[in-house]
C-alpha cells in the first residue's frame, strides 16, 4: 500500500474534529491523486460518514474560523476556505440515478459506497483522518492505474457515463491534462453514451472543455473528442473544419488537424486560455467560404472576417463569455493573415503602421498566433516564412519605437477640427478625421500637430469649410466697411 505524507497542521485539526465527533472522515479525490502525482493542489475534499456540515463547524471552530464557512444546506455540503487553502466537507453518499434526468437520487452511504459513485479509480483514493493514517484506501486499484496512466471508472462504464455523462468529458479531459490513457471499453462506452451529454448543461461541458484547451498539449483531447463522436455535438462548427476535397487533382489541406497544430504551437508558448480560443478559431470560416477556383485551386476568401464575425454565436452557444475576451478573440481572428501577408511582401512602414494601429496592444499575441500558423511540411518554405516574420517583428518594434502607433490617437482631434471650422458633431468632422488618420498611418504627413493641421485646413477646404476665425475676421471687416 502506498504512503503518502501530509505535513500540513490542517490535517491533524481535521483528525482530531472526526475522532471528537466520533465518525469515520476520509480525504478524498482528486487532493490524494494530485498529491501522488506530485502535482500542487490547493482544493482539499473531505468526504464523513456522518454529516459534512457538522464536521465544517467542528473545524471551524477548532481554527477560529467560523466566519470564512460557507454552508450548502440543500446539497448538505460546507466550505472552509483556511489559508490558501479550500476545503469541502460532504456526507458520505450512495447515489442511484434515473434514466432521463441527470440528478440523482442521494441517500447517506459508506465511504465504499462513496467511492464507488467517484468517476475514475484515481479519483477514488482515500486516506482516513480517525484513525489518522498515511495509508490509501483503495479499492479498486487506483494506485496501480495511477502508476500506469490509466483512467478506468469504478463500476462498469457504462453505468458511471450513463449515470452522468460530464464524466465523458471528463475522462477526456483528464487524458488531455495528464497524458493518460483511457482505458478501452471505457472509450468504447463513451462512443456509444455520447448522446447522453445532450442531458448536460453547456455550462458544466465548458468547464471541461477549457480544461483541455489548457492542458499542455491539447490536440490530445480534441483528437479523443473528435474520435468518440463528442465533438460533433457540442462543438459541430470544428468538426466541419475536418477533411480534404480533391478537385482535378488539386487537394486543400485538412484544416481540422491543421488548427490542432497551431493550437499545440501556440500552447508551447502561452497559457493563455483566450489566445488558444483564438488558435482555435482562427480558420473557423474556412469551410464556409472555400471555392475551388480553376486558375489558383483551393481559396477561403474573406474567411477571417466571416470567422471574426462567427465568434459571437460560438462563444455564446458554448457559454463562454460574451465580454472584452470575445472582442479579444475575434479581434485576433480578423487579423490572424495580416503579419503573414506582411512577410510574404516587401514590408512598406504604412502596412506596419496600420497593423499596429489595428491591433493596438494585442499586436505581440497577434504575432505569437501568426507563427503558430506557420504549420506547413516544406522546411524551406518554414525556413523563409520564418525568417521573413523576423524582418516583419524588426520593423514592428522600429515603427513603434519612432512612431508610438500602438494605443495611438491622431494628433489633431475632432474637437479641434469642430472648433476650427465652428461646426457640430457631424458627418464632416468625421471626414477629415479618417483623412488625417488615414495619411499619418500612409506616411504622407507627419505624426505631428502642425502637419496634421495644416493638412486639416486643406481636407476642409475640399469640403467648402472656411476656418471659424477668418470667417469672423470677414464678418467684422465687412462690418467695419459698412459704417
Ligand atoms: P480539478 O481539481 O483538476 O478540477 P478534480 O476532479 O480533482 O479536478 P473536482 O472537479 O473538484 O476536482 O472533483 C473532486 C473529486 O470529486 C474528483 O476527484 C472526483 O472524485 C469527484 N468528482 C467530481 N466530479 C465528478 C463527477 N461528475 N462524477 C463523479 N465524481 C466526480
Amino acid at each position: 500500500m502506498k504512503h503518502i505524507s501530509l505535513e500540513h497542521p490542517i490535517f491533524e485539526t481535521l483528525s482530531t474534529a472526526a475522532t471528537e465527533l466520533n465518525v469515520r472522515a476520509f480525504i478524498i479525490g482528486g487532493f490524494v491523486r494530485d498529491k501522488l502525482l506530485g502535482r500542487p493542489c490547493k482544493d482539499i475534499d473531505v468526504v464523513v460518514e456522518g454529516s459534512g456540515i457538522e464536521m465544517a463547524q467542528r473545524v471551524a471552530k477548532m481554527l477560529g474560523q467560523t466566519k470564512q464557512i460557507t454552508i450548502f444546506k440543500t446539497y448538505g455540503t460546507a466550505m472552509l476556505k483556511h489559508e490558501d487553502l479550500e476545503i469541502e466537507f460532504v456526507g458520505a453518499r450512495k447515489e442511484s440515478y434515473r434514466l432521463e434526468s441527470r440528478k440523482p437520487l442521494v441517500e447517506d452511504g459508506t465511504l465504499q459506497e462513496d467511492q464507488e459513485r467517484r468517476d475514475f479509480t484515481i479519483n477514488a483514493l482515500a486516506i482516513s483522518l480517525n484513525p489518522f493514517t498515511d495509508e490509501i484506501v483503495d479499492p479498486f486499484n487506483g494506485l496501480n492505474d495511477l502508476e500506469n496512466g490509466i483512467l478506468r471508472t469504478p463500476l462498469h462504464p457504462d453505468q458511471t457515463y450513463s449515470d452522468d455523462p460530464l464524466r465523458m468529458m471528463r475522462a477526456i479531459r483528464f487524458a488531455s491534462q495528464l497524458g493518460f490513457e483511457i482505458e478501452k471499453s471505457s472509450l468504447q462506452s463513451i462512443q456509444s453514451n455520447k448522446q447522453r451529454i445532450s442531458i448536460v448543461s453547456m455550462e458544466r461541458i465548458t468547464v471541461e472543455l477549457n480544461k483541455i484547451v489548457e492542458s499542455p498539449k491539447p490536440s490530445v483531447g480534441f483528437k479523443l473528442l473528435f474520435d468518440t463522436g463528442l465533438l460533433h455535438l457540442i462543438f459541430p462548427e470544428m468538426v466541419a473544419l475536418h477533411g480534404v476535397e480533391v478537385i482535378k487533382g488539386k487537394a486543400h489541406k485538412d484544416n481540422f488537424y491543421h488548427t490542432l497544430q497551431v493550437l499545440d504551437n501556440i500552447s508551447v508558448n502561452t497559457d493563455n486560455l483566450w489566445l488558444r480560443w483564438a488558435a482555435i478559431l482562427h480558420d473557423i470560416a474556412k469551410p464556409a467560404t472555400k471555392r475551388f477556383e480553376p486558375e489558383h485551386g483551393w481559396t477561403f476568401h474573406g474567411h477571417e472576417d466571416k470567422g471574426a464575425r462567427m465568434v459571437p454565436q460560438i462563444f455564446k452557444r458554448l457559454k463562454l463569455p460574451l465580454n472584452e475576451k470575445m472582442k479579444y478573440v475575434q479581434k485576433l481572428v480578423l487579423l490572424h493573415l495580416r503579419p503573414i501577408v506582411l512577410s510574404k511582401e516587401i514590408v512598406t512602414d504604412s502596412a506596419v503602421r496600420r497593423l499596429l494601429f489595428e491591433a493596438g496592444d494585442d499586436i505581440d499575441d497577434l504575432m505569437t498566433l501568426c507563427q503558430a500558423d506557420i504549420t506547413s511540411k516544406n522546411e524551406e518554405k518554414v525556413k523563409r516564412y520564418l525568417s521573413n516574420f523576423e524582418v516583419v517583428k524588426v520593423k514592428l518594434k522600429e515603427i513603434e519605437e519612432s512612431d508610438k502607433i500602438r494605443n495611438w490617437q491622431p494628433p489633431v482631434t475632432g474637437l479641434d477640427i469642430m472648433e476650427t471650422f465652428g461646426l457640430n458633431p457631424g458627418k464632416e468632422v468625421g471626414i477629415i478625421k479618417t483623412a488625417i488618420r488615414e495619411a499619418i498611418l500612409d506616411g504622407l504627413i507627419p505624426n505631428e500637430f502642425e502637419g496634421a493641421y495644416e493638412f486639416m485646413l486643406k481636407e476642409g477646404a475640399k469640403l467648402n469649410l472656411i476656418p471659424a476665425r477668418i470667417l469672423q475676421a470677414s464678418v467684422s471687416s465687412q462690418n467695419s466697411e459698412n459704417i
